[in-house]
């Protein structure tokens, strides 16, 4: 895939941006400021030959991360991974950017999860705390307090170690979480008074 603003690079590593054209940023989201290589923020860009609607650090909202190696496609055009989520979704938890869309991709590796999951976050005293209600694939439940004991461990150190970040996790029966068409609801942030 190729457009204005991008190409897709013929070695599948990633997106490179026609910088000819183009300035781009990655920036923490919070801060504004510009995050180290690599590093997960928001793109922002700059057009730099568009006379008639110029965008002056335009907010995608979009999070990739900005690759420095050298491309082995052979060109020099900055590079960028593919999109992971939007800016918006991000809760910060104890410091820590969290995204729904990496804890539903840890999730969707385990084949006793179903489709369902929710998000709570809660302040606790002085401290956040996150949680993850989960419903579990009809077919996995268990009436064995042992291998529930077991599936929650597994999730919640897969979870900690994509996020950095100890996150609590229920586990729910198949059906008893609240549908919703937005991703957006998928989180219950309690903290905000
Ligand atoms: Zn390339």
């Amino acid at each position: 895939m190729s457009g204005p603003l991008f190409t897709e690079c013929s070695e599948q590593c990633g997106i490179h941006i026609w910088a000819d054209k183009f300035l781009v940023e990655i920036l923490d989201p919070e801060t504004g400021e510009p995050v180290p290589d690599g590093e997960s923020g928001e793109l922002v860009i700059t057009t730099l030959t568009k006379e008639a609607l110029p965008l002056i650090r335009y907010r995608v909202r979009d999070l990739t991360r900005k690759l420095s190696e050298p491309c082995r496609c052979g060109r020099t055009h900055p590079r960028i991974t593919r999109i992971s989520g939007r800016s918006d979704d991000m809760i910060i938890v104890r410091g820590i950017n969290v995204f729904p869309g990496q804890i539903e991709s840890v999730l969707m590796k385990i084949p006793e999860v179903g489709n369902h999951f929710m998000i709570i976050v809660d302040r606790i005293g002085p401290l956040d705390s996150i949680k993850v209600q989960i419903e579990m694939h009809e077919s996995a439940f268990s009436d064995k307090m042992s291998d529930m004991m077991a599936l929650k461990k597994k999730i919640s150190g897969a979870l900690k170690s994509v996020l950095s970040l100890a996150v609590e996790v229920e586990l729910v029966e198949h059906g008893s979480l609240p549908r919703s068409e937005g991703k957006s609801k998928k989180v219950i942030d309690n903290r905000k008074i």
